[in-house]
């Protein structure tokens, strides 16, 4: 694809399913993105699929589908796919039975020890680091980390390859920080980025749609996760301006991870893919009026 013909506007029909990202595309930290409630409300009603996606670690699927019904949008836990999904599944694959060193929040410990894996806080004790995005993050913990590594063999995992957390006062330094300070003092890479734009991602998103890739839109604010895993996924791409990406930005991006489709804000979406049945809906009441 060239530069130009990934600029094309919105797309010009609908999807049999829509994954969309939360931060920055429906909404930016506490305050609910205009029309995105409407757009999917809409969406869902023409009777198409609808999943949200993060690389946000630091809450459950019902933290994230309960904040989406206080905005307006139907949501249930079932609807939501975080990194953490991808995280547990990777590692009950990869190592189910190892000891985990894990730099991350309380529901990230926890969720993993639900799941069934050991917990150490031990270098020597360590299977597996666990990098993800953690706000208590300090020297303590990168110094475990680095010594689980450098001198104990173990394997490095992350959660999500973001490098900030859009919020609306400015972001928070997010995952790729932490892991790259492992990474840097260790010299160990991160064998799995299991968040967006995986593989383990995309298929965690397109098993709990329902459809396949070719039929699926991935709707999201950035570049390098959203946009990417769209590619690689064969799901069509859809860029929102919403968030992390500005129009210089796009106007700058390398082929390789540019979108399909650009909207400036949500209910762009379906500018080009009229919803028939609203349509037959207001025809109908029109001839109704008429009568
Ligand atoms: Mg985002």
């Amino acid at each position: 694809m060239t530069a130009a013909s990934g600029h094309r506007g919105p797309p010009p029909t609908l999807f049999d399913g829509y994954a969309f990202d939360l931060d920055g595309t429906v909404y930016l930290g506490d305050v609910p993105l205009p029309g995105a409630s409407e757009t999917i409300g809409r969406i869902r009603h023409a009777g198409r699929a609808v999943v949200f996606v993060t690389n946000n670690p630091l809450h459950s699927a019902e933290d994230y589908a309960s904040k989406l019904r206080s905005f307006g949008v139907e949501a249930t836990t079932n609807d939501v796919v975080t990194a953490t999904h991808a995280l547990v599944a990777y590692l009950t694959a990869a190592c189910p039975r190892d000891r985990l060193l894990v730099l991350g929040e309380t529901f990230l410990l926890e969720t993993l020890s639900a799941a069934g894996f050991a917990l150490t806080t031990e270098p020597a004790g360590a299977d597996v680091v666990v990098v993800s995005f953690d706000r208590t993050f300090d020297y303590g913990k990168l110094l475990a980390a680095y010594r689980a590594l450098r001198l104990h063999g173990a394997r490095l995992v992350a959660t999500n390859p973001d490098p900030y957390c859009p919020t609306p006062d400015g972001g928070l330094p997010d995952c790729a920080a932490m892991l790259a300070a492992v990474q840097a003092c260790s010299g160990v890479m991160a064998e799995a980025v299991v968040g967006k734009p995986s593989t383990h991602m995309a298929a965690a998103v397109l098993d709990r749609l329902g459809v396949p890739a070719t039929g699926a839109a991935m709707v999201g604010d950035r570049l390098s996760t959203d946009m990417v895993m769209a590619r690689s996924a064969g799901m069509a791409g859809v860029l929102v301006l919403t968030g992390a990406t500005s129009p210089s930005d796009l106007a700058a991006a390398e082929a390789s991870v540019l979108p399909d489709y650009v909207i400036q804000t949500l209910p762009q979406l379906l500018v080009g893919a009229p919803i028939q049945h609203n349509a037959a809906t207001a025809r109908e009441r029109r001839k109704l009026e008429r009568a």
